[in-house]
């Protein structure tokens, strides 16, 4: 397991592809956005997904311009908060693209650069 920090409460192998490869790619701003919300969060981050290989994307039925494939794009769950909850302290932290996926209980959070919401 790849246990390098790369924030004060992140670790590099959360980011890694689930295909079983360990294969990582981590845009600095999404760990830095990241992080500032765990701050404010107060609470740890599940990441649930992080980096996909292009492959993986496809075989899980990801969007085919995923920003997951190029490293800036994590789905996140708090224990205890609902994705309404997370969104809301995202929304204040600012990121790019921002989905709710409120019966999974998760937020996909990215650093694209248009604004872009979404629910499900
Ligand atoms: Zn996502």
């Amino acid at each position: 397991m790849n246990k390098l920090k790369i924030s004060k409460n992140f670790s590099l192998h959360e980011f890694e592809c689930h295909d079983g490869s360990h294969l990582v790619k981590l845009d600095e701003v999404l760990i830095e956005k990241l992080q500032q919300l765990r701050d404010k969060i107060g609470l740890p981050i599940t990441i649930n997904s992080g980096y996909r290989t292009p492959e993986h994307n496809t075989k899980i039925g990801g969007a085919p311009k995923s920003q997951h494939m190029l490293g800036k794009a994590a789905d996140i769950s708090v224990r205890g908060w609902t994705a309404k909850q997370i969104t809301e302290m995202a929304e204040t932290i600012g990121f790019g693209g921002i989905g709710i996926y409120h019966k999974q209980n998760f937020v996909h959070v990215d650093v694209r650069e248009t604004k872009t919401r979404w629910e499900e």
